[in-house]
């Protein structure tokens, strides 16, 4: 059943068994797995259907800490969720990147979290198997041996130093299970309807209270509740959802919600000469590419052995062919200048160094320029642009909080002190510098312009992964939720999402979310119902 909240009236109570709120990949994936048991389940979601730029406006909010673009532009709001910005980005590139976290990603590693997560990926590999077919994915196949009819080999490197994983692209956006949700008897999806905040007792949450877009007010009463509105949304909803009597938000006791919040690192990260010439054209698995019907991609890590060894963050490296003029340091900083104007807090400091670069490599900037400019064919490739996909370490001081400025519904917007570490920034060095070491000795080529100490820095942006804010972890103290994923301190309260990522590995997020959202369901569609509103 489809539902506009609009036509909600002011004042109702709606009933139901399982209330979730937001409709993107992790809400969706709950309500069509428990509704299949037979539960009653009614989704709200803040958006319509489709993309709507005056409701998106609703996610803007605060950045304070490391240069960050709007928010609204991060997340999207409608039945699909931030899904539905996978079909806005360029013709050709509008599919989505998936790929399971590493089972190294799992375990608890000095120096990037001593806990690890409270599931290791055995336990998770069903979950990431069901989820491919939701997500319409491919067969659940990342590694290059797992593609036969590849016709280009990876890099010939020691497996015990450099390693080539898959990621796989599809065309797909969640908003298209729509249909499937709106026909289902058992599911009512209530758009135009976001809510405001959660009411609890002290121990369960009772009501959610929400508003129509056009002010009417109503109430959602549920036997359990799943918070979906994302990894920026979720905490701040918690937050919002004081408790009367001590004021402290929903499951925050410990003071942990919105804290550790994780982007993905994303940066140039040095230039592969490649050794021979034809090392470009035989270059062709670590093209995005058709094989047997499904979309995939080439990335190089380093060993798992590597990076427990070297106490690292994992990271993978994007190797894209490119003409030389386009990978030099001036065009990275004419790039970085591009991308800071675009971010708060603006950052003029930087400024008079990256000047400074791009007047030192002025005709590459200008041969750069004039080539996109003035559409001119492509360039012979000369030179691989190695891009850094990294993981950020937890840092509680990285957090999401409630700002000074309010939305259209007055309530205070969230703010964002993105703060990646110095260490991060390290162990991307470091890992480039061994990733170079193990190509130089096999014969592959060598890396320069290597991300390092270099000054002004290339700056960090994210890839709009919103991870950590609502933590999961067995221990109270240590994390918002459990190994449940539900809140510690809350009966009735599940958080879906990657708010609960308790470290962030360097895979896109959505398949991880999907995989744990079948996780969460497994758990609900086992609760007794019997009681059930
Ligand atoms: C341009 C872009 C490209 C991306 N590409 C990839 C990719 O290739 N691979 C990948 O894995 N990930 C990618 N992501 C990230 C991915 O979109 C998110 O990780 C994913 O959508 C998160 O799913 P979710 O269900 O947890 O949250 P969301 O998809 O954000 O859905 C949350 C929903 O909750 C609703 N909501 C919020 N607040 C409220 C409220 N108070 N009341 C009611 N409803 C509310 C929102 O309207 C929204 O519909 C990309 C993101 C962007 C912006």
């Amino acid at each position: 059943m489809l539902i506009d909240g609009r036509s909600i009236p002011d004042g109702e109570r709606v009933e139901t068994d399982l209330c979730i709120v937001g409709c993107g990949p992790a809400g969706i994936t709950v309500a069509r797995e428990v509704a299949s048991a037979g539960v009653r389940v009614t989704v709200l979601e803040s958006g319509g259907r489709g993309q709507d730029p005056s409701v998106d406006r609703q996610g803007a909010g605060e950045s304070v800490g490391h240069p960050y673009v709007g928010m609204e532009r991060t997340r999207a709001r409608g039945i699909g969720g931030t899904s539905l910005h996978w079909k806005l980005d360029a013709p050709g590139d509008e599919d989505w990147i998936a790929r399971p976290l590493d089972p190294i990603d799992f375990e608890a590693r000095p120096g990037v979290d001593g806990s690890g997560w409270p599931v290791d990926a055995a336990t998770m590999e069903p979950y990431y198997r069901r989820a491919h077919e939701i997500g319409r994915l491919g067969p659940f196949a990342y590694q290059p041996a797992d593609w036969p009819a590849e016709p280009d080999p990876p890099f010939d490197l020691p497996a015990s130093e450099v390693v080539t994983n898959v990621v796989q692209r599809v065309a797909h956006t969640f908003a298209e299970h729509e249909h499937e949700l709106t026909t289902s008897n058992a599911i009512a999806v209530v758009h135009h309807a976001t809510v405001l905040r959660l009411a609890s007792d002290g121990t369960r949450v009772t009501a959610a209270e929400a508003t129509s877009q056009d002010g009417r007010k109503f109430t959602v009463v549920a036997r359990r509740f799943v918070l979906a509105t994302g990894g920026i949304e979720n905490p701040r909803l918690l937050l919002l959802s004081r408790r009367t009597g001590d004021g402290v938000g929903l499951g925050n006791e410990h003071d942990l919600v919105g804290r550790y919040f994780m982007e993905r690192l994303s940066a140039r990260a040095g230039v592969l000469v490649p050794a021979r010439p034809d090392l470009i054209s035989q270059a062709g698995l670590y093209r995005s590419h058709l094989v047997d019907g499904t979309r995939i991609q080439g990335v190089l890590t380093l060993a798992p052995d590597v990076v427990r060894r070297e106490g690292l963050r994992n990271a993978m490296f994007w190797v894209r062919e490119r003409p030389r003029m386009i990978t030099s340091p001036g065009v990275g900083s004419l790039l970085s200048m591009y991308r800071l104007i675009r971010r708060r807090p603006f950052q003029p400091g930087v400024v008079p160094g990256h000047v400074m670069r791009i007047a030192r490599n002025l005709p590459d900037v200008t041969r750069t320029f004039l080539h996109y400019a003035l559409r001119q064919p492509e360039s012979a490739f000369e030179v691989f642009q190695l891009g850094v996909q990294a993981e950020q370490a937890p840092n509680r001081d990285s957090r999401v909080t409630l700002g000074r400025r309010r939305d259209v519904h007055g309530l205070p917007v969230a703010r964002l002190d993105w703060r990646p570490a110095e260490a991060d920034r390290e162990s991307i060095a470091r890992s480039v510098e061994l990733l170079d070491g193990s190509l130089r000795h096999a014969g592959v080529g060598r890396v320069i312009h290597k991300i390092g100490s270099e000054s002004p820095r290339p700056l960090f942006t994210g890839n709009w992964h919103h991870m950590g804010t609502t933590r999961m972890d067995p221990d109270p103290s240590r994390g918002v939720v459990d190994a449940a994923c539900r809140v510690h301190s809350t009966a009735n309260l599940y958080v879906a999402g990657s708010s609960v990522f308790p470290t962030a590995g360097y895979a896109n997020p959505t398949l991880t979310i999907v995989a744990l959202a079948l996780r969460l369901a497994d758990e609900l569609r086992a609760g007794n119902w019997g009681d059930a509103a």
